[in-house]
C-alpha cells in the first residue's frame, strides 16, 4: 500500500504533521481534486496511507534534481504540451508518463541509485478507493496525493514507490530517477518495503484489492510493466513478482490482487516468450478466474 508505516526504513520520530484529522496534507489541491480521489471518505485504506512514518533520509549521490518542480499548479492536472504527449521511454517499454507530466513536486534530495539490479518486483495496491476515474487527469492527481502524503506525512524524500498505475492503466514514474535507473540497469532506491528496500522496486497499484476484481486495464499494464522490468533486469517472473505481504505484515496488495499474482507471473512469463501485448487479461488466464470486468462495471 502507499504507507503501512515505516517502508523507507527506521523509524527517527513521530508524525511531525499531525493527527489523522490535520487538514494540512493536501492544501494546494483543489477541492474537486481531493474530493475526486478520496470519495468524501476516510476509509480504512486511506487512514493507511495517511499513517505517518518519518524516515531515514537517502544518501544523495548527487547535487542534480532530475525532476525539479515544474511550476505545478501553472497548468491544471492532466494538462500536457504536445512535447509531453510525444515521450515515450523506450520503444519496447510500456507508456510511462514522467515526474514533469504529472507535476511532482521536487524531492527533499536525490534518490540514492545503486549500479545493481533490483531482485524482486513487489506489487502493492495504494488502499485508496476504487475509483471509476480512468482519466489521465485522476491518474496524475493520484501520483501528486501519493507524493504529498510521503512527503507531507510520512517525512519521506519523495514518493516512495518506483512505479504507479492507475485504476485506468496509467503508469507513471513514482520516485525520482527511477526511469532513468531502470534504463541503467539499476536501481533508485524507493520506500516501499520495509528492510527490503534496496533490492526491490515497487509498483503501487491503484484501488483496494481485498475483495474486489482489479481493472482490467490496470491489469494489462501491470502485466507490460512487469514484463518490461524482468527484460531489463533479466528477471524471471516466476520468482521476482511478488506481493508485498510477501516481506511485511500487510494486507497489501489485497487478498483478490495477491491472489492473482501467479497468474501476473504467467502472463508475464508468456509477453516475454513473445506473446502479444495484453495476453493473459480477458481469456481466463489459464481458467482460473473469469473474465475481468471493465472499470465501468466496478463500484
Ligand atoms: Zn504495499
Amino acid at each position: 500500500m502507499v504507507n503501512a508505516f515505516s517502508e523507507e526504513g527506521a523509524e527517527t520520530g513521530a508524525d511531525a504533521v499531525g493527527g489523522e484529522g490535520d487538514p494540512s496534507w493536501g492544501t494546494r489541491r483543489s477541492p474537486v481534486t481531493r474530493r475526486s480521489l478520496i470519495g468524501g471518505v476516510v476509509g480504512a485504506g486511506l487512514l493507511e496511507m495517511l499513517s505517518a512514518a518519518p524516515s531515514v533520509q537517502n544518501e544523495a549521490m548527487a547535487a542534480d534534481l532530475s525532476a525539479g518542480r515544474t511550476g505545478r499548479g501553472a497548468a491544471g492536472p492532466g494538462e500536457l504540451s504536445e512535447a509531453d504527449e510525444s515521450i515515450l521511454f523506450t520503444a519496447d517499454a510500456p507508456r510511462v508518463f514522467t515526474r514533469a507530466q504529472w507535476n511532482a513536486r521536487a524531492p527533499r534530495r536525490p534518490a540514492k541509485v545503486i549500479r545493481r539490479r533490483p531482485d524482486r518486483i513487489v506489487v502493492h495496491h495504494t488502499a485508496t478507493p476504487n475509483s471509476k476515474d480512468g482519466s489521465r487527469a485522476h491518474a496524475f492527481a493520484l501520483s501528486r496525493l501519493i507524493q504529498d502524503i510521503h512527503m507531507d506525512r510520512n517525512r519521506w524524500d519523495d514518493a516512495g514507490q518506483q512505479l504507479t498505475i492507475s485504476r485506468g492503466g496509467i503508469v507513471m514514474e513514482g520516485r525520482n530517477r527511477s526511469l532513468k535507473s531502470i534504463r541503467d540497469g539499476g536501481l533508485a532506491i524507493g520506500a516501499q518495503v520495509l528492510h527490503h528496500n534496496e533490492h526491490t522496486i515497487g509498483i503501487e497499484n491503484e484501488g483496494t484489492y481485498m475483495t474486489k476484481a482489479v481493472p482490467r486495464r490496470l491489469w494489462n499494464s501491470l502485466v507490460e510493466v512487469c514484463a518490461w522490468l524482468c527484460r531489463s533486469y533479466d528477471l524471471e517472473p516466476s520468482k521476482a513478482i511478488v506481493g508485498h505481504r510477501d516481506y511485511n505484515k500487510t494486507a497489501c496488495p489485497g487478498d483478490v490482487l495477491y491472489a492473482r499474482l501467479p497468474a501476473l507471473r504467467r502472463a508475464v512469463a508468456k509477453r516475454l516468450d513473445g506473446g502479444s501485448p495484453q495476453s493473459g487479461n480477458a481469456t481466463g488466464d489459464e481458467g482460473i478466474l473469469p473474465i475481468l470486468p471493465n472499470l465501468d462495471d466496478l463500484t
